[in-house]
């Protein structure tokens, strides 16, 4: 069998270049050494959405991509009939460890270009979410997270 494109290993990130690829005039193949696709961490992961807001180190590749893509889901997931929830996502401080952590965070999600986080106070955080249980002191909310 001949191919322009062989692509190895049918995980997220094989079975996304494939794809991309069949949209040009090209003879692609994606193997993968197990019988199935989907991936070994593909299987398993959280199914979130990031922003890039802490997952990557700021001015890195990962942080461009990372940011780059989460506005990408909507058609992506739209075109895949795939389910898609814009839940955001919470991080709330229970500490006075984790308190004092949340500049640093919010600092760190400022450098990988997401602008779009803000302090919630737990008035704020309770009245988003009733049902949370936890007694805790503020939140650092990221709208766009997503799963
Ligand atoms: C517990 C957990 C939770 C996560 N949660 C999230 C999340 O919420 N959001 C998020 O964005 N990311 C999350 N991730 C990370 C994400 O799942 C991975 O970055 C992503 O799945 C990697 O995809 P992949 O295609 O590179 O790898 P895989 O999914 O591992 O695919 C690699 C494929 O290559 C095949 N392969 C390997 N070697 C060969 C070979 N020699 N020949 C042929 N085939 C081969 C394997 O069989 C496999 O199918 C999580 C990861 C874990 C472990």
């Amino acid at each position: 069998m001949k191919a322009d494109v062989l692509v190895i290993g049918a995980g997220a990130v094989g079975t996304a270049i494939t794809r991309e690829l069949t949209k040009y005039r090209l003879n692609v193949i994606c193997v993968d050494k197990r019988e199935d696709v989907g991936g070994d961490c593909s299987k398993i992961n959280s199914a979130i959405i990031h922003t890039g807001y802490d997952d990557a180190k700021p001015g890195t590749l990962k942080s461009e991509l990372v940011v780059s893509a989460n506005p990408q889901y909507d058609k992506l997931t739209k075109d895949l009939d795939i389910p898609f929830k814009r839940i955001g996502a919470i991080l709330p401080a229970i500490t006075d460890e984790q308190f004092a952590q949340l500049p640093e965070i919010k600092e760190k999600a400022l450098k990988n270009r997401v602008y779009d986080d803000e302090y919630l106070s737990k008035e704020k955080i309770l009245e988003i979410e009733p049902k949370h249980k936890t007694p805790m002191l503020k939140a650092v909310c990221l709208f766009r997270e997503r799963v």
